[in-house]
């Protein structure tokens, strides 16, 4: 069978927490979008990890970790990654990599950067992972597939292909006094070949024998529904598509394949980057969620970068789901908010004095005001508890009226940042 682990909101929403849990019982792992600049906190028997581009199954022996072909593959930083989960303990994790996955190229590295640069205050707010400028040039047809990297005769011809329009963008777009040199990108690729030729297959293949094989399957998506390119606040979205249909497209997989969605559902709300957040709160009070959410504040598993918060949203909260296919929500962080007497809620929008509960284009959103409710709190620590009945009548209120807005069963909830701080409903 095969399930999805993806995220309802802006991402950072515990996905890597419930995959590294539900790894337990998996055969398969499958990223299929993205790249190095997810941020996937996981805390186990091994210690605290922050996985960008590794699947969250690594620490599970017997996984096989599949990097699929929508996958922005950084092979420095895949190799790093491996190399620093094993050191802290961690057996060699079993790794597959699509022979058809694109290289993230050390120009797109530059080009996220000096873009951003260009942009200044209009910044996106990239993580200058390379993965924009990673996705155009795949749409261009200008990316480089994992396959060619074995073909020196097409790898070198494609490299300097992509070298020449680069230069003159470098020289007279961004004014930058440096040039690609073919050779050098050509030797840093190369470098790589002999650890990668043994991970690399045909992923659609594989997963699609797995499947007749009735084999555990579970694929992870990277940030949240409402980044995705076509649905989300464009601009101000990610390259590639987080939805767990996308997987069809990411890695093969045919999408009547996947039976079950477990769309994780943040209780309050968490963003980085730039883009309309209708929910988010400033000051003192975004200070103190901050401080006190995640395990240990909400700054960003990449960057470092203090999160922008908010309290939950239901209408956007709720599109994410509809997005998704959502046939489960785990409903995750809910013990952050212990410390609040009235815990607000957004549960509609105004937009131009109408009220709403539809998620709007990006120029309509631009205008929303949020329309608040007021949940009592429950004023104590909830990790630790196991059972949904011991949690304080509070604590269930608020699960079950968010519950009632989203209109999808929230059959998990995570109340602390540990593998085993989770309430099975
Ligand atoms: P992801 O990108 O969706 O995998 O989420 P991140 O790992 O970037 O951010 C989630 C943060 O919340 C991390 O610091 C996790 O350790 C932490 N976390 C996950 N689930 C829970 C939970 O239920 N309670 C608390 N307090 N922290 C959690
Ligand atoms: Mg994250």
């Amino acid at each position: 069978m095969v399930s999805a682990i993806v995220g309802g909101n802006w991402g950072d929403e515990g996905k890597g927490k419930i995959t590294d849990l539900m790894a337990g019982d998996a055969d398969i792992i499958v990223r299929f979008q993205g790249g190095a600049n997810a941020g996937h906190t996981i805390i186990n028997d091994y210690g605290k990890f922050a996985l960008h581009l590794l699947p969250s199954g690594v620490f599970r022996e017997g996984v096989i970790n599949v990097i699929g072909q929508g996958v922005a593959l950084n092979l420095e930083q895949l190799f790093k990654e491996l190399d620093e989960i094993c050191a802290k303990g961690v057996p060699m994790p079993n790794i597959m990599i699509s022979d058809r996955a694109q290289v993230v190229m050390p120009y797109h590295i530059l080009f996220d950067k000096l873009e951003e640069e260009r942009l200044g205050k209009d910044s996106f707010g990239s993580t200058k992972s390379g993965i924009a400028p990673f996705y155009s040039d795949k749409y261009l047809k200008i990316g480089i597939q994992v396959c060619e990297l074995f073909d020196d005769e097409i790898l070198q011809k494609r490299i300097q292909n992509v070298c020449v329009v680069k230069n003159e963008y470098i020289f007279s777009i961004y004014k930058q006094n440096l040039k690609l040199e073919p050779t050098d990108i050509y030797n840093k690729l190369i470098k790589y070949r002999a650890r990668l030729k043994p991970l690399v297959s045909n992923v659609a293949y594989f997963l699609d024998d797995a499947i007749k094989k009735n084999k555990s399957i579970l694929i992870e998506g990277q940030l949240g529904a409402l980044k995705d390119t076509d649905n989300g606040i464009y601009p101000f979205v990610t390259s590639s598509s987080p939805l767990a249909g996308f997987a069809s497209v990411g890695a093969g997989i045919a999408p009547t394949a996947i039976k079950k969605i477990v769309t994780v559902v943040k209780a309050y709300s968490s963003a980085v980057g730039a883009g309309a957040f209708v929910s988010e709160i400033f000051d003192e009070a975004a200070h103190e969620l901050r401080q006190r959410g995640g395990d240990n504040g909400e700054y960003g598993a990449t960057t470092g970068r203090p999160r922008r918060m908010g309290w939950f949203d239901c209408v956007a909260s709720k599109y994410g789901c509809m997005l998704q296919g959502t046939t489960d929500v785990a409903f995750s962080l809910i013990d952050v908010l212990g410390y609040l007497d009235k815990i607000p809620v957004c549960v509609a929008y105004e937009i131009d004095g109408e009220k709403t509960t539809i998620f709007p284009n990006t120029i309509e959103l631009n205008k929303a005001k949020p329309v608040i409710e007021y949940l009592e709190g429950w004023k104590c620590n909830i990790s630790g508890i196991k059972n949904y009945d011991e949690l304080p009548i509070e604590a269930r209120n608020y699960v079950e009226f968010i519950e009632r807005y989203l209109g999808y069963p929230i059959t998990m909830i995570s109340n602390g940042p540990k593998r085993e701080d989770i309430i099975i409903r």
